[in-house]
């Protein structure tokens, strides 16, 4: 994973991943406050006219227009909605129709974008059937392997073969900071079996659990091959400076973004 800087606006982005995309980072927008500064997500009580020039400096380094964005509700379930221009947003404020942890298409000029603070962001290519998708995967999204399932729905809409998807995890909290009680372990041990074992470590009575390092798991067990998947070592809790974090701010926060689009052919 790299970091990109464009003016202010700093963003991550895999060299996997040959298609317009990007992870924001907080930096490089024009939010004040507790929002400060780029807050891309729509329902965390910023001004308007803030949100759509982050939403403008962010759409300028993808090279996608504010005008091709998909977004979901998101709900830490396992729904996949395959999308189409029909779904695009005319402005980012409108209102998201449906409930859904991951999006695919097939089309270009359709920017798919899923928010995250402490969550994983997963964004998916594949070169060949020219198809891409994204996911949330809180640890209940992981536990439910929405990363898998996203994978499975491209499969099975664009015939997409899963040695030919790239994916890129996102910045998110990692282990050190993601202290949970028996309640996450358990869930993980229940719907994922012994993969997600060797990511989950015991200290006291609390567990450390390496959310992104389980959804890699998961995406090799859907078949990816190892050299496809990138990871982003970025704990977005330690460097709560530069990501939001939902635990280091106890809620009260803005969101990053992580968006990816098809480019035209020719
Ligand atoms: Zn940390």
């Amino acid at each position: 994973m790299i970091t990109k800087r464009v003016r202010s606006l700093e963003y991550l982005a895999s060299p996997l991943l040959d298609t317009p995309h990007g992870f924001s980072t907080r930096l490089g927008g024009v939010s004040g406050g507790h929002l400060s500064s780029l807050n891309l997500g729509c329902h965390r009580g910023d001004e308007d006219e803030n949100l759509r020039e982050n939403y403008r400096r962010f759409c300028a380094v993808l090279g996608a227009g504010t005008d091709s964005l998909v977004m979901t509700h998101q709900v830490h379930g396992t729904a996949v909605r395959a999308v189409t221009e029909a779904d695009r947003k005319a402005d980012v404020l409108d209102p998201t129709p449906f409930d859904a942890d991951g999006l695919t298409t097939d089309r270009p000029d359709v920017t798919l974008v899923v928010f995250s603070a402490d969550c994983v962001p997963i964004l998916l290519y594949d070169p060949v059937r020219r198809a891409v998708g994204a996911c949330h995967a809180g640890w209940r999204g992981t536990a439910g392997a929405i990363a898998g399932v996203t994978v499975a729905a491209m499969a099975e809409r664009y015939g997409c073969r899963p040695g030919d998807i790239r994916a890129a995890i996102g910045p998110a909290i990692g282990p050190c900071c993601f202290e949970t009680d028996d309640d996450v372990p358990q869930a993980m041990e229940a719907a994922l079996g012994p993969i997600a074992r060797p990511y989950m470590t015991r200290s006291g009575e609390k567990w450390h659990v390496d959310l992104k390092a389980i959804d890699r798991a998961v995406l090799l067990e859907s078949g990816l091959a190892p050299e496809h998947i990138d990871v982003s070592g970025a704990c977005t809790c330690c460097e709560h400076q530069r990501f939001w974090s939902h635990r280091h701010t106890g809620g009260l926060r803005g969101s990053q973004a992580a968006a990816i689009r098809m480019e035209a052919v020719g």
